[in-house]
């Protein structure tokens, strides 16, 4: 008797899923917002006046339990500015074939250079187009900022990072700190 009631009961599992409403996502047609701190695809982040925040320090790549970050720093010039202060990244990739979007080098950033964004889309049909680089992941010039290289426009470099009152730039009517000017991301 049990032997014969055994599959009974897994086709009554069967029978019972049939008349339950289909729960189809309809993804890519609709998408579904992430939560507000959903941790996505990463920005590397500018200052207000369009220079990068990233230092080339590589903290980021040595917290990533995926080794997924190469960077390579470089010294500033008088005559070629990327960042305030001594150094900035001079290559600087992340690649998604590795990372696990745990956060870990957001956290060790020192200067909140790197944050990451809701962007969760990063599937492709090629390995190399996995690999973003400085360019991809750099944020937009928002409007205000410039291309570097250029000199420092807003204060010396202590001010960039400290975000003192020098380093304050008006957004409309508000006043807003310098990094939350330049971050249009969550962290
Ligand atoms: S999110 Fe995690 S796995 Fe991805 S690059 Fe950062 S530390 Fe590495
Ligand atoms: S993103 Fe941050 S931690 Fe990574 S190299 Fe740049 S400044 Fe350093």
């Amino acid at each position: 008797m049990a032997s014969f009631l055994g599959p009974v009961k897994g086709f009554g599992v069967t029978f019972a899923t049939m008349f339950k409403t289909v729960n189809t996502e309809l993804y890519p047609e609709q998408k579904k917002p992430t939560m507000p701190r959903f941790h996505g695809r990463h920005v590397l982040n500018r200052h207000p006046d369009g220079l990068e925040k990233c230092v080339g320090c590589e903290l980021c790549a040595w917290a990533c339990p995926a080794d997924a970050i190469y960077v390579e720093g470089a010294d500033n010039t008088d005559a070629e500015r990327f960042s305030p202060g001594e150094r900035y990244g001079r290559v600087y990739q992340i690649n998604y074939l590795r990372c696990i979007l745990c956060g870990l080098c957001i956290e060790a950033c020192p200067t909140r250079a790197l944050t990451m964004s809701n962007e969760y889309e990063l599937a492709d049909d090629n390995r190399a187009d996995l690999i973003f680089t400085k360019e991809q992941l750099l944020a937009p010039l928002a409007p205000g900022m410039e291309l570097p290289p250029h000199p420092m426009r807003l204060a010396d470099a202590k001010d960039y990072y400290r975000g003192t009152p020098a380093a304050h730039v008006m957004s409309g009517d508000a006043e807003v700190s310098a990094s939350d000017a330049a971050e249009g991301v969550t962290d």
